[in-house]
């Protein structure tokens, strides 16, 4: 690691507490058969810990100055590719693959953490789970419960998609270089899809969380309200409620009967 050169543009700053990385390795267990997508390995820090599956490993790093330290990792299991992960057309990169179950896995930089979430959302792979390093601000914000002010738009449709745990706090102290903020390893683990018209779910809890401080009365205005007032008070609920009150069963049987 001596001679390489950090970018501060691709957010590199590489683990370096060796407890951390056993539990984010830990927090899988996958089979031979099984497939593991690292994002953005680095100096290969938790790569070389995730070997000990004998999973397929496929690592997709954007840096191509990190060669020196990531082809050695590479044998008939552990390939690294080259490539920015959000150009990355998944289902077909995917089809390159034949394996059981799906486990991703990142330490990234945290400009990118939405984006590469929705990406993998949006790719509608099968994945059985994402381990992901979080600045700790953004897990209080997944983790929230209805009624706080962490409780946004992105807790509801994360949690639509994926049972949340938090695996460890991280001191900003167990990265080089450090960075200015503490972080949080979250797994998100794949609930099963529901029958639901997706696309305006997902535009109604936009809608609904548009002006955090206004009411749904107020947010959904272009919405027939007499229907969601219904619903919402069979859930405990009214129009006079703001979004930030309303729990995730709520919002889906709207979608299902509002
Ligand atoms: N995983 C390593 C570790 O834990 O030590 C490195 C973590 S560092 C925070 C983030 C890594 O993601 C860097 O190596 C960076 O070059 C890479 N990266 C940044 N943007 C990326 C992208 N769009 N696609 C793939 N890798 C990316």
């Amino acid at each position: 690691m001596d001679n390489f050169r950090f970018k501060k543009r691709y957010g590199q700053n590489f683990l370096k507490n060796q407890d951390i990385i056993e539990q984010i390795t830990n927090s899988i267990s996958p089979t031979p058969k099984d497939l593991i997508v690292e994002i953005g390995p680095g100096g290969g820090a938790i790569t070389r810990k995730l070997k000990k599956y004998d999973s397929r490993l496929v690592a997709i790093e954007i840096d191509e100055e990190t060669k020196p330290l990531l082809n050695p990792l590479e044998d008939e299991k552990t390939s690294i590719k080259y490539a920015d992960f959000l150009e990355i057309d998944l289902n077909k990169f995917l089809n390159d693959y034949s394996y059981e179950k799906l486990y991703m896995i990142g330490n990234l930089p945290y400009y990118i953490t939405t984006p590469i979430i929705e990406h993998i959302i949006d790719s509608r792979i099968p994945l059985e789970s994402l381990t992901i390093m979080v600045q700790k601000e953004v897990a209080d914000r997944f983790l929230a419960i209805p009624g706080t002010k962490e409780y946004g738009y992105m807790t509801v449709l994360l949690n639509y998609h994926f049972d949340i745990k938090k695996i460890t706090d991280v001191s900003k102290k167990d990265f080089e270089p450090m960075p200015k903020v503490d972080s949080t390893v979250i797994k998100l683990i794949k609930k099963e899809e529901q029958d639901i018209d997706y696309d305006r779910f997902k535009q109604f809890l936009k809608d609904s969380f548009k002006f955090k401080r206004k009411t749904l009365n107020n947010n959904l205005k272009a919405y027939n309200r007499e229907k969601i007032q219904k619903v919402l008070e069979d859930n405990g609920f009214s129009l006079s409620n703001r979004a930030e009150e309303i729990d995730l069963k709520t919002f889906i049987d709207i979608i299902k009967n509002g």
